[in-house]
């Protein structure tokens, strides 16, 4: 039985404090629980799986639908029963939480994603993966970027804010462990309106009392409310730390040409307001997604914006390679544009810059 260490083992005993925990095995393996006792990835021989939140299953980094969440607990029950009843290395709390979990739990847990995340959760911003996202819009507002892979003619609808509620719940359901930040889902949640952005900020207080990273969601400055450009400091007040912008590109010709609205002098000021109001930014940048020709146009333009524009260091730039849906994965132009972009960028802002691919997004447990 040497080998076997289970450790954060206090913060595991009460689920109430959505702590989860971590066992190793020796030369078995190691397994990551949530606060119910349920995997969410695990080494075990040779093979590292990984429990998304939407059910699926990733094997060595590959989705594989021969995997089922049951059969690695399962697994991981007959494991922890080797180490019944050694308090060294396993508690009693820890035993029950894991050989508690039924067949029935994950199964409960796919009928719940689609019910909590109606268009699921494509894509986070890099440094924010492992928030607990709350989706309290479907849609976008703008929905005609002829790049958008996510949200292009996707009607924008806000949530009710009982709807938002049932949904505060059920995520903490399906993300049943500690998370230092909440991201507001999906594509533009500060389109809301003033008065139900302030209900949302002040639920999630309630809900989620512990954020480190505060609060963060999407934005676009055109499809935003005069009430809630002009009140952003009380949003910040209110938990909004980070806000992540679609830029795209810093040139207006070619933002036009992607159907996006032509002129980035919005773009500008709301970077601004959101500085000015004690918000983080993050601004994304695409590459791969314009003509051969107007790369060079497109970076030099962006970094023109980026001069104007004065981030910070607490700022991010995502440069992220585009890819088509049926394509799967950028082109290698793509990526190339994206370094050079990277390199330009990182000589005139202070922001951290960087390179990430949408394409592989997962949403963890
Ligand atoms: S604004 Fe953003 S989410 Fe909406 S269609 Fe354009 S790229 Fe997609």
């Amino acid at each position: 039985m040497s080998g076997f260490v289970c450790l954060d083992v206090s913060s595991a005993v009460s689920s109430s404090q959505l702590s989860g925990f971590k066992c190793e095995f020796g030369d078995q393996g190691s397994a990551r629980f949530d606060a119910l006792g349920a995997w969410c990835s695990a080494h075990l021989g040779d093979d590292f799986f990984r429990r998304l939140v939407d059910g699926r299953i990733l094997k060595n980094n590959h989705l594989d639908s021969s995997v089922q969440a049951e059969g690695v607990q399962a697994r991981l029950q007959l494991l922890v029963e080797q180490f019944r009843g050694n308090p060294e290395f396993l508690s009693r709390a820890q035993f029950e939480l894991i050989s508690s979990v039924p067949d029935s739990a994950f199964s409960e847990l796919d009928a719940l994603y689609p019910q909590t995340y109606p268009e699921g959760v494509p894509v986070l911003p890099p440094d924010r993966y492992r928030d607990w996202v709350v989706p309290v819009t479907t849609g976008c507002p703008n929905g005609q970027c002829s790049f958008c892979v996510f949200y292009r003619d996707k009607p924008f609808q806000v949530m009710n804010p009982s709807v938002i509620g049932t949904r505060m719940v059920n995520v903490r359901r399906l993300v049943n462990e500690s998370r230092s930040g909440v991201f507001l889902g999906s594509a533009n949640a500060l389109a809301l309106p003033f008065h139900s952005l302030q209900s949302v900020l002040s639920l999630i207080q309630t809900e989620f009392p512990v954020l480190p990273k505060g609060i963060a969601c999407f934005a676009d400055a055109d499809n935003l409310s005069p009430k809630v450009r002009s009140r952003l400091k009380e949003l910040a007040e209110a938990g909004l730390s980070h806000v992540v912008v679609g830029l795209e590109t810093g040139s207006s010709v070619l933002r036009g040409a992607i159907n996006k609205r032509g002129d980035t002098v919005p773009t500008e000021h709301l970077i601004r307001e959101l500085k000015q109001a004690g918000c983080g930014v993050g601004v994304t940048v695409l590459t791969g997604f314009l003509a051969a020709d107007d790369f060079e146009q497109h970076c030099q333009e962006t970094r023109r914006f980026f001069e104007r524009v004065k981030l910070d260091t607490q700022d991010r730039i995502y440069i992220s390679p585009w890819f088509a849906s049926d394509e799967g994965k950028p082109a290698q132009r793509a990526i190339n544009e994206m370094a050079q972009m990277k390199a330009t960028l990182q000589t005139v802002t202070r922001a951290r810059v960087t390179a990430y691919s949408s394409h592989n997004f997962y949403y963890f447990t």
